[in-house]
């Protein structure tokens, strides 16, 4: 047994069933916000009613102080890849806002992400926007105990490139439970050099696709959080959290039932 293997923390049905009153909660937040995305509004004031709808619900934001990042929410606008920092800065028309949430709940966490439009995209965000939606929903299909973790970043790659963009490969999916950052990474590519885990029942895995219009390199803002596209090209991220079931995967962070993913 490899040590990558054994540091995986497979969680028990009852455990996953609390991961799932977590998710249930973190979905209500991204309903609830997605009303308040619209030009005029800062990304500052989306994060304010964010952590607000978190601790009305008695739960607490993961990301706030991880690391020291100050806030708890990232917001990251067109060319900011993720972990944007939320402030001044205003939404305007046209603008796709990624927003990637995470909270703990009795010791549990969620992390699930969206990319919302703001008023009127033009084609070539929204063709974006679907791709890297598609591209986490067959990372999601590719789930099945026994297979690999490679499976799911392998199929994410090749939808995004069969559609003209590039995967940012610097950043990856986790495991995800009493820790926000778990074993193992999920890579969105295909990954000669992480360790490759059979995926097991119990395994629960963020998988986050971050899909760039043009390159693929990223680099830090000044603010040492931002990651931004470095040709500035636009860029989305849709992210849930997902338990390894004997039947395949369960969506814990899916928007309500009925609703496949978002
Ligand atoms: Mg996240
Ligand atoms: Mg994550």
């Amino acid at each position: 047994m490899s040590v990558a293997r054994r540091s995986i923390k497979l969680k028990s049905a009852e455990q996953v069933d609390k991961m799932q009153a977590s998710a249930d909660i973190l979905a209500s937040v991204f309903l609830e916000i997605r009303d308040l995305v619209r030009p005029g509004v800062t990304t500052g004031e989306l994060d304010l009613a964010i952590e607000a709808k978190i601790r009305d619900a008695g739960c607490v934001p993961s990301f706030k102080g991880y690391q020291g990042f100050p806030a708890s929410a990232c917001i990251s606008v067109n060319e900011e890849v993720v972990h944007g920092i939320p402030g001044e800065r205003v939404l305007r028309d046209g603008d796709i806002v990624g927003i990637d949430i995470g909270l703990i709940k009795d010791g549990w966490h969620a992390d699930s992400a969206e990319t919302l439009t703001v008023g009127q995209i033009d084609d070539e965000a929204d063709r974006l926007l679907r791709v890297t939606r598609e591209c986490l929903e067959r990372g999601i299909a590719a789930i099945e105990p026994g297979k690999r973790i490679s499976a799911i970043g392998t199929v994410i790659e090749e939808h995004a490139r069969s559609h003209g963009f590039s995967v940012v490969e610097s950043l990856v999916g986790h495991g995800i439970g009493r820790n926000l950052h778990e074993d193992p990474q999920v890579p969105n590519f295909r990954c000669y050099t992480m360790p490759d885990p059979v995926m097991e029942e119990g395994l629960v895995i963020a998988i986050e696709p971050m899909i760039n219009a043009g390159t693929k390199r990223i680099v830090t803002d000044r603010d040492e959080w931002t990651i931004l596209t470095a040709d500035r090209s636009l860029s989305a991220h849709y992210e849930h959290t997902v338990a390894v079931t004997a039947d395949g995967p369960r969506v814990l962070t899916k928007r309500g039932e009925g609703v496949a993913f978002f």
